[in-house]
């Protein structure tokens, strides 16, 4: 992974952190901030949605949250890609900084 990748990474979990007030975003227990946590994807990072909806949308901060380092806690976070209604919201709601931040 690029060096660049990785400080944008500890950035978007710091941000998280603040955000969730210490919560893991998956069993709502609190997080340690020194452990390693997940920056888990709300819509999944699978191929057809990335080339559906694009990366822009899909490693955007406002898909993800912060949970502990297992699946668990990983797989809660995640939105059920067939639900389509809910799924157009998630994204609309990510596009539409787009337009203020361009
Ligand atoms: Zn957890």
């Amino acid at each position: 992974m690029r060096q660049q990748d990785l400080a944008r990474i500890g950035m978007i979990k710091e941000a998280k952190y603040e955000e969730q007030g210490g919560v893991c975003a998956g069993c709502k227990k609190d997080m340690d901030k020194d452990e390693f946590l997940h920056l888990a994807h709300i819509l999944p990072q699978r191929k057809w949605l990335i080339n559906k909806y694009g990366e822009e949308i899909i490693h955007h901060p406002m898909n993800m949250k912060l949970t502990h380092a297992n699946d668990l806690c990983n797989q809660r976070v995640q939105m059920s890609p067939n639900k389509t209604g809910i799924v157009e919201k998630h994204v609309k709601e990510i596009a539409s900084t787009f337009i203020f931040s361009h």
